[in-house]
Formats: structure tokens, sequence, C-alpha cells
């Protein structure tokens, strides 16, 4: 099965192109303080590693715009950038000229369609793009008003509205992004956006929650999306590292073939034929591979590597993994392809484990 994504317009953002036949491009957003300069930059460095490809940044007053300034001058961003606007068109104006290649305004927040004409009027200026931010939030009291306070519709014209200011003024190099903490309308609204547009849109949720909550909404709610072809961007909000976004949003991605993470580690959900602490032990194969998760992200050819808690059924329930382990009492079996090839003992099957891999990849 292959998901058949909607066909949406190519945008850009600098020499990225989202829409279009490009792949879902993934994106987090910076969380270290901007008076920390050494720490955001620090972020940066790790995002983009590990494979982020459209780095956020809230832009809140005029010395983040000093710092942003900084950033683009010592050239530490090597992907796009979206200046993150809330309130003071000023700021997306002055980050559009600092270097940003896209500024994402919130429609409830910035004020009257006469201050967006003038960012859209700097942004064609800058060749650069906006993303359309509508957060359930932050909806306009007068929209909701109207809508008998039904969020889905209200986002949804929230959207329209921009959307339809921007078709006026002959600006298309935008993307749209509609969030609700509810995941179910984030998926109506997006839904009903992508029947009635076709441009780019970005999905997230907003407020998702800590790591174990916003895992499993963001995979419900984007996953759903997704599996319908709907979204060209993605972000995985997670009150976590922001690495962590890019890690879990790869990982949504490729659990729907729609990219590809490289190293993908599977490991059995353990039972009573279980004789070891492998939760203990995977968690060492992914220190073993950490340095390598990142290199791989993107690369063609993916790998699975399989961590089994039974020598009895270990190889045989992972027979789709490239390379693995199982553990038994005393020994530990490593296979190939679902078949066995060194039989090792316990206290040396990661060392020997390690090298097979390395010799693998
Ligand atoms: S691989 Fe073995 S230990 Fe793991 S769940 Fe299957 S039977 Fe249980």
């Amino acid at each position: 099965m292959i998901i058949k994504r909607k066909k949406t317009k190519e945008i850009y953002l600098g020499n990225l192109k989202i829409g279009g036949n490009n792949q879902i491009a993934v994106q987090s957003m910076i969380k270290s303080k901007l008076e920390n300069l050494d720490a955001v930059k620090r972020e940066i460095d790790i995002l983009q590693k590990c494979g982020c490809e459209v780095i956020r940044i809230a832009v809140f007053d005029q010395s983040a715009v000093q710092k942003l300034k900084i950033l683009f001058e010592q050239k530490i961003f090597l992907v796009p950038v979206v200046a993150d606007i809330q309130f003071d068109y000023k700021l997306a104006l002055d980050s559009l000229d600092a270097g940003v290649q896209c500024v994402r305004i919130n429609p409830g927040n910035i004020g009257s369609l006469n201050i967006i004409e003038k960012v859209v009027k700097k942004a064609k200026q800058k060749n650069a793009a906006i993303r359309i931010g509508v957060n359930s939030g932050s909806i306009k009291k007068e929209i909701l008003k109207k809508n008998n306070g039904n969020m889905v519709n209200s986002i949804v014209e929230s959207v329209m509205e921009i959307v339809e200011l921007f078709e006026k003024l002959k600006y298309f190099n935008f993307k749209i992004s509609a969030k609700a903490s509810s995941v179910l309308d984030t998926i109506y609204a997006n839904e009903i956006i992508s029947s009635k547009v076709d441009y780019p849109i970005h999905l997230g949720l907003t407020e998702a929650g800590p790591l174990f909550n916003g895992l499993i909404k963001s995979s419900v709610g984007l996953g759903i999306l997704l599996s319908k072809g709907i979204g060209d961007t993605i972000r995985v909000s997670l009150t976590d590292e922001s690495n962590k976004e890019v890690r879990a949003a790869f990982l949504i991605l490729s659990s729907l073939g729609l990219r590809k993470t490289g190293i993908d580690i599977i490991s059995c959900p353990t039972c009573s034929r279980t004789k070891v602490n492998l939760q203990e032990i995977v968690n060492s194969v992914e220190n073993i591979l950490k340095e390598k998760m990142k290199e791989s992200i993107n690369k063609l050819n993916e790998t699975k590597i399989a961590v089994m808690g039974c020598i009895v059924n270990g190889p045989g329930e992972a027979k789709d993994a490239d390379i693995g382990i199982a553990y038994g009492i005393k020994k530990a079996a490593i296979f190939k392809n679902g078949k066995v090839i060194k039989r090792v003992d316990t206290e040396n099957v990661l060392a020997e484990f390690e090298y097979e891999i390395n010799n693998f990849l």
C-alpha cells in the first residue's frame, strides 16, 4: 500500500521546495532562550545534524531580531528559518530584513488585514514565504461568534480569510497551518482546508503535551491526515528536547512509508519467556547507534535492527530485520535475515553485536 499524496502547489523557503512532488519536510522549533546565544547555536547544530529541515524561532521583541541577525551573520543556519511572529507585525518586517526565509503570522493576533498586507509586501520584496498559522487558542472573537463557537468552522474561516487576501494581492508563496489541541478538530479543519485549496499544509498539534501524550496525539492526528495524503511539512510538538520532535516526525513519516529513517530499531514487547532486562538492553543498543542514526536519516537504504527477548521465537519473529540479537539464559544469538550466525555469552554480546552492525552497515 502506498499513500497517494494530494498534489499541492510548490512553494519555496530559500532553497527548500515544499509541496508539489517534494518530500514532506520535517520541522522543529528552537526552545533555548535567545538570551543564551551559545545554547541556541548548540540546539541549531543538533537539529541540523539530526535531519531537521526547517527551523522555527520565536521572535518576540527587538532584542530577538538582533540575535537573529547575529545568527545569520555567523552563518549558523544551514536550513531555512521561519520567524514566529504573534502580535507586532514590525518584527515580521525586521525578521525578513535579518534574513529569514519565512515568517509565521497568526491572523488572530497580528492585527488588521491592512497590517498583514504590509507583511506580504515585504515578503514579496525579499522573495520569502509566509505561513498562515491559525491556532484554536487565538481565533478572533467575531469569527468564533459568527460560527456559533464551532471551532472547526472558525479555524477554516480564519485561514480562508487570509488565503483570499493573499490571492487578491497576487502572493502565492505561502503555506497554511491550522492547529488545535483537540486531535479531532485538527483533523477536521485540515481536511476541509485541503478540500478547498491546493496550497501546502503544515501539520501539527498545538499544546500536544509531554513526551508520551504528545507522541500519541501527534501520531494519531498527524498520522490520520498523512494517511489521507494531506500534509507537506510536519512538526511533532513535544514538551521535550527539540531533536526528539525531529526523530518522532521521521518515525511517523517512515511508519507510513512517506520518508526513510535510515536505521530503524525494532524490539519485542517481552513476555514471561524473557530472562533479561530488555528495556536496558534496547537503551544500550540505541546508545551504540545514536550517532549512526542521526547520520542515516534520509538514506535510501533502511536498516532494521532487532532486539528480541528470547532465542526461541526472537529470530523468527524478527525475520524482516536485517540484523538482530536474541537473548537466551546465558547465551545470546546474533542473527541476520532470520538466521542465527553466532552464539555469544550474554556479557560479551553487545560488543560483538556492535562489531557485526559496523560490518553490516
Ligand atoms: S521474542 Fe520471545 S520474549 Fe519477545 S515477545 Fe516474542 S516470545 Fe516473548
